[in-house]
Order: structure tokens, then C-alpha cells, then sequence
């Protein structure tokens, strides 16, 4: 998988929010990440990483804040979105409710005192979260999708897409 990847100049942007270079969730402040190469228009529909790290996406993405009482900082915001029609209000708060999601769950398997069961090259990479696209459903426009782009510790590119009303 290494030799399809590159070394890219990060400009602090993922999908339409941009990050200062030091709280960057792509590069870390590093000022680059490392990207998967797959065509022009290369869109990886599903997952060739762990399906259960895509699961732990998807639970931290979609489980409000406060569901777990062991853990005040797990889930994410996302549930309150849902019902805000106006997609362009609310983009940069989906953004950084995904963002901080995936923080808390990155903080958890880099916790060595916590028995995260995943082996470790399955984990969120350093580098874990390189884009997020706020989408409509083609089929049903008034439903937004979220398709995040991430990588593991393997390098391995992973997306997954979920729509917003899953957080009922
Ligand atoms: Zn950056």
C-alpha cells in the first residue's frame, strides 16, 4: 500500500473548514500528510481497512454526548443537526462535531491503559482525518450525507459515508 502514497502540502482545509496549521486534525501541525493515490478521480467507496474501526467511526460520529457514563467527552453533537434544515448554517458545526468525535476516539486507542481490542495498524492513523465532505442524498435531498476520509495505521485508506438522520 506505501508505494501509492504521497507526501502532500497540507493547507489546513478539509472540505469547506479550514483549521489553523496547529489544531490541523490532517496534518497534526506538521504542515503535510500523507495521501493515497487512486486515479483522477479515484473515489474508494467503502472500506479496505477494519469493518470494526469503520464501526467505532460510526458509533463515536452518531452517539450523542453523554451516552456514556464512563466517558463525558465520548459522542458527538451531531444529533442536534439533523434538525436544522439549512445545510450552509450548519456545515462548519458538522465539521467540528466530526472532528472532535474523532478526536475523543483517537485519544481512546492511543490510551495505552485502555484495552482498545484493536490491533494497532488498524487504529486512526497520527494523521487520521484527510477530508470531509457534507453531500446530499441524491435520491432524497432534504437528507445530508457525511463521507469522511480517513486512514489507519496501516496507511490504508478508509471512507465511510453515513447519512445525518441516522442520529434519530
Ligand atoms: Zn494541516
Amino acid at each position: 500500500m506505501r508505494d501509492l502514497l504521497s507526501k502532500i502540502s497540507c493547507n489546513h482545509k478539509i472540505g469547506d473548514y479550514s483549521f489553523v496549521q496547529t489544531t490541523c486534525p490532517r496534518c497534526e501541525g506538521t504542515g503535510y500528510y500523507f495521501d493515497i493515490m487512486v486515479g483522477n478521480h479515484g473515489d474508494i467507496e467503502v472500506t479496505s481497512g477494519s469493518k470494526r474501526l469503520v464501526q467505532d467511526i460510526l458509533k463515536a460520529l452518531l452517539e450523542q454526548v453523554g451516552s456514556n457514563i464512563d466517558d463525558s467527552e465520548w459522542g458527538s453533537e451531531l444529533y442536534k443537526v439533523r434538525i436544522i434544515q439549512d445545510p450552509t448554517l450548519t456545515k462548519a458545526q458538522i465539521i467540528s462535531s466530526v472532528v472532535s468525535s474523532l478526536k475523543r476516539l483517537k485519544v481512546l486507542m492511543d490510551d495505552e491503559d485502555y484495552q482498545y481490542g484493536l490491533p494497532s495498524n488498524e487504529v486512526l492513523s497520527r494523521r487520521g482525518i484527510k477530508d470531509i465532505q457534507i453531500l446530499r442524498d441524491t435520491t432524497e435531498p432534504r437528507r445530508l450525507l457525511i463521507q469522511l476520509s480517513l486512514s489507519d495505521n496501516s496507511e490504508d485508506n478508509i471512507v465511510v459515508k453515513t447519512p445525518l438522520d441516522n442520529t434519530r
